[in-house]
């Protein structure tokens, strides 16, 4: 059975919330879906211990005229619908209007040592805190690069784990560079300074990466290479993420044009977020990092485009492109250094899922015909590390989307609405 809504919004974070707002403000029927029990999406992930900000709160709480689709993994399309998985079963979604608001996810790079117990993603291990892991008294090492660092440190402290330091990978002059641009933005200088007092006490240290995780079934330490030469410290978690990048699984597989340009693709939308698929709109980080203040603009705007006000969505333009800049600074600021995509050796686990070897890999050119040989993206993460991390290093492009998007039961696939209990 199909079920219809006049707008469908794919993703429960910032943008979502302000797109299915901003369309049911127009009157439309709305679905909001999401994989996670809860709305918030990665930055107002719910956390288990401390209370959610008041703008979290505020658009959380206050979403009206929503009908909130929690746990629904949206697996693949059947033209014109979402089939989405849920705890129960599956469902059929059809729209007048989707709006995609999937967001972006942390990019792990490989590095000796990088598949051991303990060592995670930086907003990984934010995420898996908020969640409940147990990480107070824990020695963690943050490394990689861009303000994800600082966010995770400063969840991590309040979840009562010990930061020993944070390593960013970006040079010193970069980093400073970024700082003196920020009063552009005043929130986010606001937002940084906030930051930076509250891990006074928490060594920075900019041109700084792991180069080797080490340990005996988990990570004990690690060897980081500094301007001034290579520092071990012993540590219980190592989170290392490199950045964002879009998710763009979901806009592929519906037909949506993806912009190339860069290393990782992004959804291509124009001045007021068309995709290049009629009545299908994209918002927020999976058209490009920005973080999220562009998030919530974006959203808004895509809502109103879907609600069919595109009066309401053209007055947004000039602030959406105000904050879109904040993001082409990011990622001139916080380039990532080459040296990072020298760490992995022939011997280095590129494909955790599968175990492949970056050696496994030598003489393809193509992600495809690699992945019939050797496995190597086949396994649960459907290639979202490894397919992201090989093209960060340039080893092939990431290839084509195929359902499912996520594992899912075959009941799904095959279209069974509903399982029996023994399945659920
Ligand atoms: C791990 C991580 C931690 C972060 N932590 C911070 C932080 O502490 N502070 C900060 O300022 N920024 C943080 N960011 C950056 C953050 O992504 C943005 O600032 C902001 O959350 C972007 O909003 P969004 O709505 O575009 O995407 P998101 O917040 O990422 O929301 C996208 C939502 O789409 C859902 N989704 C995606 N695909 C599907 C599908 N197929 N089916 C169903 N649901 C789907 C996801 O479950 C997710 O809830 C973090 C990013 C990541 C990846």
């Amino acid at each position: 059975m199909r079920e219809h809504y006049d707008v469908l919004v794919a993703g429960a974070g910032p943008a979502g919330l302000a797109a299915a707002q901003a369309a049911a403000s127009h009157g439309a029927h709305v679905g909001l879906l999401d994989a996670q029990p809860r709305a918030g999406g990665q930055v107002w992930r719910h956390d288990v211990r401390l209370p959610a900000s008041r703008v979290a709160r505020q658009a959380i709480d206050t979403l009206q005229g929503v009908e909130l689709l929690a746990r629904h993994s949206v697996v693949a399309v059947e033209s014109p619908a979402l089939r989405a998985e849920t705890p129960r079963g599956s469902r059929l979604l059809s729209f007048g209007a989707l709006v995609l608001a999937t967001g972006a996810r942390e990019l792990l790079l490989p590095f000796s040592g990088w598949t051991l117990p303990g060592v995670t993603g930086a907003g990984g291990l934010q995420a898996l805190a908020k969640q409940g892991w147990p990480v107070a008294g824990k020695r963690v090492v943050i490394a990689g690069s861009g303000p994800l660092l600082l966010a995770a440190a400063d969840t991590l402290r309040k979840h009562g784990a010990q930061v020993l330091g944070i390593f960013e990978q970006a040079p010193a002059a970069a980093v400073r560079a970024f700082a003196r641009q920020l009063h552009r933005w005043p929130a986010r200088a606001w937002q940084a300074a906030g930051l930076r007092l509250r891990l006074a006490s928490v060594p920075y240290r900019c041109g700084s990466f792991v180069r080797e995780a080490v340990g005996d079934g988990a990570v004990r330490g690690v060897a980081i290479e500094t301007p001034r030469g290579v520092q071990r410290v012993e540590c219980d978690l190592l989170a290392a993420g490199y950045g964002l990048v879009p998710d763009t699984e979901l806009a592929a597989l519906l037909g949506c044009v993806l912009d190339e340009a860069d290393t990782h693709p992004r959804v291509q939308v124009d001045a007021l977020l068309r995709t290049s698929v009629p009545n299908v709109y994209a918002a927020g980080e999976s058209c490009g990092i920005g973080g999220l203040a562009v998030a919530r603009i974006e959203g808004a705007m895509a809502g109103h485009m879907a609600g069919g006000d595109t009066a309401a969505a053209d007055t947004l333009r000039p602030q959406r492109d105000r904050e879109r800049r904040f993001g082409a600074l990011l990622a001139r600021h916080f380039a990532l250094d080459p040296r990072l995509r020298t760490l992995a050796d022939d011997a280095t686990l590129v494909c955790r899922c599968e175990d492949v070897r970056l050696g496994a890999l030598a003489g393809f050119d193509d992600a495809r015909a690699a992945r019939l040989a050797t496995r190597c993206g086949m396994g649960a993460c459907q290639g979202r590390i490894c397919g992201t991390a090989l093209a960060e290093l340039g080893r092939f492009p990431r290839g084509g989307t195929r359902p499912p998007v996520f594992p899912a039961r075959l009941a799904t696939l095959a279209g069974h609405a509903t399982l029996s209990t023994d399945d659920a």
